[in-house]
């Protein structure tokens, strides 16, 4: 692994902690939609905490900001989503091509984060210890946190202690997202949808779970460290009154000229039920297909997701 390639990138790199002793290896994104600057602020929180700790890490961990030309005009992004372009193909294409000849300000974002990672993150397969990435959200109506994971036994049991509600499913319907790259690569993958953009207990959540995160993959221990178990209780107390783990049943997409418009007063996490009235277009009503949890209800121009809607999880 190797640093100093790190260090340069000194617009890109929230903060890198190089931990004493071996241990996993962690990369976060945050404000890979320049809209959602609230993960890179709870990511410069997560550096700071740990800065003063950083003799008692365990392993590597890296912070990273996603579209920095996004993230200057408070957009979701410039020229296409950068969350929704990580199929193989592309980011062998963008690996390629030099990068003033990439189309987008988003190709180009990408290749300078694989100019980092691709030397950063181990080779698949050559670590003893886990390689873990995480990616930080917001999203634009009020209402609880939730995080994503894959559907895998070693993901569900490390993520399950953190008091941060669960949802399954979202990975199959969100195509091309950063998340589901890394995965492949054989990366135990996160993201934190931490609240409303603009909301600050949005930093507070992201801030918490990414500790707690940190504090369950075993960079950090707090049983010598009890300010972080702070953090661990808060989100315990904030998501008492939240469904533990839920599977995503139904996805709304909106389509360019569709005029989606959400109807006002919907939170994140509100039950609907089926048949009830969400959100117009130009074809008149959009009503629920089923009962459910409502999830990320879209109250902003940008994004081609209007709802989804999420039950209980059944296990097996
Ligand atoms: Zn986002």
């Amino acid at each position: 692994m190797n640093s100093s390639t790190v260090a340069k990138e000194v617009n890109r790199v929230i903060g890198l902690i190089e931990g004493q002793y071996d241990g996993p290896t962690v990369v976060a994104f945050g404000g890979i939609h320049g809209n959602e600057p609230s993960g890179v602020a709870a990511l410069q929180n997560v550096i700071e905490n740990l800065q003063e700790k950083s003799h008692l890490f365990r392993g590597h961990f890296l912070a990273l900001r996603g579209n920095i030309a996004a993230l200057k005009q408070s957009v979701r992004y410039i020229d296409e989503d950068m969350n929704r372009i990580w199929f193989p193909s592309i980011i062998d294409k963008i690996r390629r091509t030099p990068s003033n000849e990439l189309k987008s300000n988003e190709r180009r974002q990408i290749k300078s984060i694989l100019h980092i990672l691709d030397e950063y993150l181990p080779e698949e397969g050559t670590s003893s210890h886990p390689v873990i990435f995480a990616d930080l959200h917001s999203f634009s109506a009020e209402g609880g946190m939730f995080a994503i994971t894959a559907r895998k036994e070693d993901h569900i049991n490390l993520f399950s202690k953190l008091h941060v509600p669960l949802i399954f499913g979202i990975e199959k319907t969100l195509r091309g997202t950063a998340f589901r790259y890394y995965q492949d690569r054989g990366c135990v993958t996160f993201a934190l949808e931490g609240g409303q953009h603009e909301n600050k207990v949005t930093i507070k959540n992201n801030t918490a779970a990414m500790l707690a995160m940190l504090d369950e993959v075993g960079c950090i221990n707090t049983t010598n460290l009890p300010a972080f178990e702070q953090h661990e209780a808060y989100l315990a107390e904030e998501n008492r009154q939240l469904p533990a783990r839920v599977e995503l049943v139904y996805q709304h997409m909106i389509e360019p000229g569709d005029e989606f418009r959400m109807r006002a007063g919907f939170n994140n996490f509100q039950t609907v039920k089926k048949g009830e009235w969400l959100a117009t277009d130009k074809e008149g009503k959009i009503t629920a297909q089923c009962n459910g949890y409502l999830l990320m209800p879209l109250y902003q121009q940008q994004g081609n997701d209007g709802f989804f809607i999420a039950q209980e999880y059944q296990d097996g």
